[in-house]
């Protein structure tokens, strides 16, 4: 037999890829409706969100555990008493709402408390009165992507791939959709990674600006498959098998109603915030934690009576996973219904056209998973995990869970 010549040894030495595209708040809805993608990753079907946003959604897919187990849910969350980072804020409180809930202010001021604080998780104050802030404590203290910054003590994805010993890659998250794009583009032509995650966020901040329609979205979707497809092109040159996976966090609702709770609860209740209770307000639900009994009643009294949305029951959170004993993240949830979002809230000023953070099981919040690979196909995303564990040739029957869940909160 004749010895294989220079193209065949070539061809012999290339390496098998799969690459795992995080595309922020590209629903099923989203990637139906537009075929995104449809022809270049066939096997496809809506994967169910988990309740909460981002904050919630990307600590399930990075470590394959549900909220109860990871210890991630929303930002803000009470502080014990006279523990809060925050309680020097409260000296702000004197400035106008307008001035300091303004997005640059907001965002310059958020990037100068981080690194004072010390943070390296994603913070953002968005549009918590300084008042308000020293009864709070924010739970991302840490980066979710690096090793020690899930709460519960899970390792994420990226530790079973360092430890797996085949050579991988991931975005920064921190970086524009366009740099990280380019980062892995350059990764793919030197044929040597086999496992890479590539984070892109546009579309999420796309739909909330404009809603799941127009030229602008329409734009936005058709840049990125482009891209993904220039992607895919190069890696089936460089490489002897490519598998690429699409998937999501949650999808996206148009706004179709906005409420105004947030300034009538004020109005209307006698409670004092900071002595009689606590609250944040979401874009979409609102949490409370009561210190006084007859402010408690008189609040659910209040909150029934409310035509905008509903109290969520203990057996709903339980059922998403996102019950906590110790009430960390809230004693009463009330949640709007899709299409529905608080203006003004803890989280932004005003109006936007687009928003998530609805019950997992509605259409509009799915997430979704579209693939060319043969691999598993995630119903949820704590399974997308499980997918990402079995590229590293780590069998998912042998997940290191963490032993439990600590309070990482100051
Ligand atoms: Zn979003």
């Amino acid at each position: 037999m004749a010895p294989p010549c220079r193209e065949e040894l070539n061809l012999m030495s290339r390496k098998e890829l799969d690459l795992f595209i995080f595309v922020d708040a590209l629903g099923w809805k989203q990637a139906s409706a537009r075929n995104f993608l449809v022809d270049l990753l066939p096997r496809r079907q809506p994967c169910e969100t988990v309740f909460g946003y981002s904050s919630t959604c990307d600590p399930t897919i990075l470590t394959g555990v549900m909220p109860d187990e990871h210890g991630h849910f929303s930002c803000f969350v009470k502080a014990t008493d006279g523990a809060s980072p925050f309680r020097k804020l409260g000296a702000l409180s004197f400035l106008p709402q307008r001035l300091v809930g303004y997005h640059r202010v907001r965002h310059y001021a958020s990037r100068a408390l981080a690194k004072v604080l010390g943070y390296s998780g994603y913070f953002q104050l968005y549009g918590v009165p300084f008042g308000a802030l020293p009864y709070l404590d924010y739970t991302e203290k840490l980066d979710i992507y690096e090793a020690g910054g899930i709460l519960g003590g899970q390792e994420a994805i990226f530790r079973h791939w360092e430890r797996s010993g085949k050579a991988w890659t991931r975005s920064d998250w921190r970086a524009g959709d366009d740099a990280n794009i380019a980062a892995i583009r350059s990764e793919l032509e030197k044929g040597d990674v086999e496992l890479a995650y590539l984070f892109t966020a546009k579309p999420d901040a796309l739909m909330h600006r404009h809603g799941t329609c127009g030229a602008e979205v329409d734009a936005g979707f058709g840049k990125l498959e482009r891209d993904i497809r220039d992607l895919h092109h190069l890696a089936v040159k460089r490489y002897a098998t490519v598998r690429f996976h699409v998937f999501s966090d949650h999808g996206m609702s148009d706004t179709i109603e906005v409420s105004d709770m947030m300034p009538r609860w004020q109005r209307e209740l006698r409670g004092k915030y900071g002595r009689d209770y606590v609250a944040v307000w979401d874009s979409t639900m609102a949490r409370f934690w009561f210190n006084d009994e007859t402010c408690r009643s008189e609040a659910m009294d209040w909150l029934r009576a409310q035509a905008e949305g509903r109290i969520v029951s203990e057996e709903e959170l339980r059922r998403w996973r996102c019950w906590f004993d110790d009430a960390r993240y809230g004693e009463v949830f009330y949640l709007l219904p899709p299409g529905s979002l608080f203006a003004p809230s803890h989280m932004c000023q005003g109006y936007v056209a687009g928003m998530h953070g609805y019950e997992p099981e509605h259409e509009d919040c799915d997430a979704c998973w579209l693939t060319n690979a043969e691999s598993r196909m995630p119903t949820r995303l704590d399974g997308i995990f499980r997918v990402m564990l079995e590229a590293c040739g780590e069998p998912s029957g042998r997940v290191v869970t963490a032993t439990r869940l600590e309070n990482a909160l100051s």
